[in-house]
């Protein structure tokens, strides 16, 4: 079986290893290849399924070409506007899922970080921030909050999940709770913080208050490092927050979920982590 990842940049994508790493767990011969896009993506993608590519994942920036270029898109690329895996079918046409969701769902139930009925804020509101919304509310969150220094950006999502997701901004956010909580400093208003932005990439914290963030009761940050923590995630746990995680989980379920569409078989998760966080610290 042939599949590959789309992407500019794609040098550094761990894809192959990850997926070449679930192959020899189930017994299965395929190759898996590193596509930079450098043509129209459209193009490169159909000569890859005429060529004999079964499934392919679509990064950056071309998930939003990839949900223009699928003619049948699952439940989750449509919420998330984004597709990141295709498929052809055996009829030749082209499926469109989005497993980023999923992956972060999967990887929180792993962790025991979703309790059933949370109240979970979200920072950031761009291409992963929209696609884990529906997911976290099929999983069972009660309500989302969700902040981000382009506030129309948040309430353009929220407004897809009237009274399940709130928009506000980082100002808004801090001033309220802030008050609050320099009341009662038990009280959890946040069972799960769950960074999305992109702010541990450039090595920043996100502008949100530490109180807020020392008084939830789990931090998960998308981004991961060869160390397994970021700047958030480090942050909050120095504030005192027992629980914390990278998106080392996240990476590695959502391309399981792929993997389980393209192949109908469902790899264990746990040991591609151990697999690819000693790789990392390897190559560090
Ligand atoms: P986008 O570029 O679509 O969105 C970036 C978001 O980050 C925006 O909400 C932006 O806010 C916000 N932001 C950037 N810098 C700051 C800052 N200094 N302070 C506060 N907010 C900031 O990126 P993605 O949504 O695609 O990715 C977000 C993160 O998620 C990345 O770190 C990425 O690596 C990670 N990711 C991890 C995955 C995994 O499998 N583990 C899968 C997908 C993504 P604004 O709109 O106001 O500019």
């Amino acid at each position: 079986m042939r599949f590959a990842v789309f992407g500019n940049p794609i040098a550094h994508s761990l894809s192959p290893l990850i997926h070449e790493h679930f192959a020899s767990q189930v017994g299965l011969n395929l190759t898996y290849e590193r596509i930079l896009v450098d043509r129209p993506f459209a193009t490169m993608v159909t000569d890859f399924f005429e060529a004999g590519g079964n499934g392919c994942n679509v990064t950056v920036p071309c998930k939003l070409e990839a949900f223009a270029l699928a003619t049948r898109l699952s439940d989750n690329a449509q919420a998330a506007g984004a597709v990141n895996t295709l498929k052809r079918d055996d009829d030749g046409s082209i499926s469109g899922f989005n497993t980023d969701g999923p992956g972060l769902v999967r990887d929180l139930q792993r962790l025991h970080l979703l309790k059933d009925k949370a109240r979970v804020l979200i920072l950031g509101a761009g291409g992963a921030a929209q696609g884990i919304v529906r997911p976290l509310l099929e999983a069972g969150v009660a309500h989302i909050t969700m902040v981000n220094r382009q506030v129309t950006k948040a309430a353009n999502i929220a407004a897809h999940f009237p009274s399940k997701v709130e928009a506000q901004s980082y100002q808004s956010l801090n001033e309220s709770l802030a008050a609050k909580l320099s009341h009662d400093h038990q009280a959890v208003s946040f069972d799960l913080i769950i960074n999305a932005t992109s702010s541990s990439l450039l090595h920043v914290l996100p502008p949100i208050e530490a109180l807020i963030v020392q008084q939830a009761g789990a931090v998960y940050d998308l981004m991961y490092t060869p160390q397994g923590e970021t700047i958030f995630t480090r942050f909050a746990r120095d504030l005192g927050v027992g629980k914390t995680a990278d998106g080392i989980g996240m990476l590695i379920a959502q391309a399981a979920l792929s993997f389980e569409i393209w192949t109908g078989k469902r790899p264990d998760i746990a040991k591609t982590i151990a697999y690819l966080q000693a790789y990392l610290q390897e190559r560090h």
